[in-house]
């Protein structure tokens, strides 16, 4: 801001050098909108962003509109990336996505009905409950944690 430079403060963060100047870079984590789409009762919908090596695969996410509160936020993530109004069963919790700086808040989401492909999406897939499998990320993680406790039940 007053272009001095930066270096690492006492708590680790790098801020300003200047002494008239308190800038400090936190780098706060993004949070980020996640949703386990329980399709029809039978399936669970993956999805590939545009740009994404084509065998990725992975839950609906996205940004926070302004002032937009996370449960309406995940509903129109849905509804934009693959057209399904969903309902939403229940808030799974907060995994924390580090290489993106990002919190990710997770949501088990039941959606029925013709699925269209928006713009933002390469391609989508529906896969069986009893085939899904989570991955080593963040979403991957709750994913697989929300399996693990759905094949207990049954
Ligand atoms: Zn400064």
């Amino acid at each position: 801001m007053c272009t001095s430079k930066l270096a690492k403060n006492e708590e680790g963060y790098m801020g300003c050098v200047s002494e008239e100047c308190n800038f400090v870079q936190y780098e706060n984590p993004t949070p980020v909108v996640g949703a386990i789409v329980e399709y029809e009762g039978h399936s669970v919908v993956l999805v590939q962003n545009v740009g994404w090596p084509a065998h990725w695969y992975g839950l609906v996410t996205g940004f926070l509109e302004k002032h937009e509160h996370p449960d309406i936020a995940v509903l129109r993530e849905i509804e934009e990336e693959v057209g399904l109004k969903g309902e939403i069963v229940e808030f799974r919790g907060h995994w924390s996505f580090e290489q993106m700086n990002q919190i990710i808040m997770i949501y088990h989401v039941k959606a029925s009905g013709p699925i269209t492909k928006g713009d933002e999406l390469a391609d989508y897939k529906l896969v069986p409950i009893e085939k899904a499998r989570g991955w080593g990320s963040a979403t991957g993680i709750a994913l697989q944690e929300w399996l693990d406790e759905r094949r207990m039940e049954n």
